[in-house]
Order: C-alpha cells, then structure tokens, then sequence
C-alpha cells in the first residue's frame, strides 16, 4: 500500500493555545469534583449585560438576520466601530478601513496575513500573547523576541527594539494594556515607539483590545489613565497601522466572537477578501449584539472596570507577601504577572522545582490553583494569574498560595 501524502508541515509546527489549555485542565478537574480555583481564563467572569442580550434576541426576531451579510460587517456595526475608534483611540476612519472579524484572534492572523511576506521579521516583544507567534508563522513571517522582565515594567524600549531591528524587520507588535502582564505603555513611551517605527517604515500592529480596561496608578475608586492609541500619540503612524479591538473584554462577551481591524485602506481591502473566502460575515445576531454593546450605555462596562480595580489591588497586595514573588503593579487588562524566579531551586517532597512550568504543576497538584507559566508566553521565571474571577474564589485561591509557599 502506498503511504498517505504528508500533513501539513506548516501547521504541525503550531501548538494549541497553552492558555485555553491549562484552563481546559483546570474546568475538567472542576467538572470531576475537584475545588479547583482558576486563575487561567482570559475571560471576564460576569454575565453579558442585558441590554447586549436583549438587542440579539431582537435580531433572532428579523429575517435579514437570516442571511448571508457583506464580509466586512454590518454597515451599521462599522460606523460604531468607527465612531469608538475616533473616540478611543483618537483615530478618525471611514467604515471602509475596518472589517469585523470572529473575535480579535482573527483579527490578528487576518493582520499578519495582510502585511507580512515570506521571511519577514516581526518584532514582538515579550512575554507575549500566545496567539501572536503562532499567527506570525502562519503569514511565514519570523517572530522576533524582544525581552523585557519585571524591573522594566514587561515594557520595551526603542533602544531594545533598534537592536532587534535589521533590513528585514516590517513589523511590530504593539500591546497596551498587555496580555499577559497587564502592562501599560505611558503616553510618552508610545509616542517614542511610534516615532521610531514610522521612522524605519515599520508596519505596528496594535492590539487594543484591553483599552477600556484601565486603572489608576494611585488611589482607588478614579478612573484609570487613558491608553494612549499608537496612532494617537503619534498620527503619522496610522498609514502603517492596523488597530486590533473587539468587544469580548469590555462587554465580557467572549463566547459571542466579535472582533474587528481597523487599518489603511489597500492592507483593509487585503484582509477583506482573504476574510471572504476564509469565514464570511460574523455571525449576525452576535453583531447585533456588538453593535448595541458599543452604542449603548457604558455604565455596565464602567462598573465592571471597577470591580476588576478593586481585585487588582487585592491579589496584587496579597502575592506581594509571598517571598520570592516580586509582583509589578499592572495598570490595564485582568492579568497580573509576577516574577516567580525566587520560587524556583526550591524543594518540595523531594522534588526541585526548577522551571515556572513545574511550578505551575506543583500548583495545580498541591493548592489545586490553575494558573500560566510564563512558559506560555516567553521565557520560564514567570506566572500568569487572571483576576477576572469572583471576590471570594480570588481571596481564597491567594491564602492557598500563601499557605503553599508560607
Ligand atoms: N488580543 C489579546 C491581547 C487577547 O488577550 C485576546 C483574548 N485572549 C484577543 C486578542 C482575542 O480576543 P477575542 O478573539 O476573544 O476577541
């Protein structure tokens, strides 16, 4: 017998997403009884607000909603999307520059897909995203690491990123408020980074879709300095530019898939038609829902912001009096990302924990507490914990770590 033709080689190259994996462990253990507490989730832990659900169940009621719809996006859901962008990111758009996507992450491969060719260097800097390397590869582009730890806020400098540059570099990912660090660039820090990318004709791809989830540095109960929008700080910029954003984060609608690009024309109009051979118009209804989301009022989405603000302080303050934590004060997104270095080396029941990985495990095997080894994001020394979980989970997830680690 003949053997069958090889799989493809490109994507046994790519791995499954370590954090929807490490939270799939963590809800099957759940499921089979465990008291397992889950800081893995990239997910807002409250329900869509209603008025969101309210305005899909409409949709469920109209016909047009039954049909195939342009590939971009509804008309109407662009023109929000453009007015959130002027109001957000400082950016004005003609609805034609954008395409909704099936959530961010298709945004993201649709981004890279639109302006890398074989060969080409992305700088990306780290810890990163998951997603980001993987869907640079994809495009056969060649990720580009550029490392910041702790002691720089997980943010890179310019001087960091020209170092990394070489004749090949066409592309930087820019993320602010991070995942998975929860790190947010100052409104200087941008404006330098743009400066130097449309200095060297550096494509940016900006995700942003953490940008209404930001805190104050001091103080509880203000609200939290603005992300500054790359193009923004920096208005040149956004002929090179593709915005990433979504309404997954904000609204706490990740199970409804609504993300969507916002870039230059000639890059937008790639991404469109790659768009309408790869998955057509975003389900309907849910854009209905996306459309009521962003158009809507914000009062929900604010209180939301303040209830992560209040867990952020508590988790922040209480991983703080672990030894061997150092945990920086993340100002945006639900992550917080402390550097675990001085964990490791250490014994326990005889085994040396040598690697955030195996810490990650003795975790999840001794407190029954998921949380991402840095691992998943860049190099070992490090833990993701999402805060987006509910007071009393969180406060007692922190004391099972305390107690492990005591
Ligand atoms: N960008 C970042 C930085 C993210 O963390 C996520 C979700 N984890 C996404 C994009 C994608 O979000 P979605 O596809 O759910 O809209």
């Amino acid at each position: 017998m003949t053997e069958r033709a090889p799989l493809s080689r490109k994507l046994s190259a790519i791995a499954e997403s370590a954090t929807l994996k490490v939270d799939a462990k963590a809800k099957a253990l759940q499921a089979a009884g465990r008291p397992v507490i889950s800081y893995a989730a990239g997910e807002p832990d409250f329900a869509t607000p209603q008025f969101i659900v309210d305005a899909a169940a409409a949709a469920l009621t109209n016909p047009a909603n039954f049909r195939y719809t342009p590939a971009v996006g509804l008309p109407a859901l662009r023109e929000a999307i453009a007015e959130k962008t002027a109001r957000d990111s400082g950016l004005a758009v003609d609805p034609s520059q954008i395409v909704v996507t099936n959530g961010g992450k298709q945004a993201v491969y649709q981004a890279f897909q639109a302006v890398v060719n074989p060969g080409d260097e992305v700088l990306l800097p780290a810890p990163y995203w998951t997603t980001y390397p993987e869907a640079i590869a994809l495009a056969d582009g060649v990720a580009v690491e550029v490392f910041a730890g702790a002691d720089q806020d997980y943010k890179v400098t310019v001087d960091q990123l020209e170092a990394a540059r070489t004749d090949r570099t066409t592309a930087l990912v820019f993320v602010s408020p991070s995942n998975p660090t929860g790190s947010v660039y100052s409104p200087e820090e941008t404006r330098a980074i743009g400066e130097w990318a449309v200095r060297h004709g550096i494509w940016i791809v900006s995700d942003e879709i953490y940008q209404n989830l930001v805190y104050p540095s001091t103080g509880s109960g203000q609200a939290g300095a603005r992300a500054a929008s790359i193009v923004e700080a920096v208005p040149e910029a956004a002929d090179q530019t593709i915005l990433v954003n979504g309404v997954a984060k904000t609204y706490a609608m990740t199970g409804w898939r609504v993300g969507w690009m916002v870039g230059p024309k000639d890059a937008i109009t790639l991404a469109a038609n790659l768009q309408s051979h790869l998955s057509s118009n975003v389900n309907n209804v849910a854009q209905r829902a996306a459309l009521a989301a962003l158009t809507g009022p914000q009062d929900e989405a604010e209180r939301m912001r303040e209830a992560f603000d209040r867990r952020r302080r508590l988790i922040v303050a209480e991983l703080a009096k672990i030894e061997g934590v150092t945990v920086p004060n993340p100002l945006g997104a639900f992550y917080v990302y402390p550097d675990v270095s001085g964990l490791l080396g250490r014994e326990w029941r005889g085994k040396t924990v040598r690697t955030s990985l195996e810490l990650a495990d003795l975790i999840l095997d001794e407190a029954e507490v998921a949380v991402v080894p840095g691992e998943a994001f860049g190099p070992s020394g490090y833990l993701r914990l999402s805060y987006a979980l509910g007071d009393e989970q969180l406060r007692e997830g922190v004391h099972r770590l305390q107690t492990l680690f005591a």
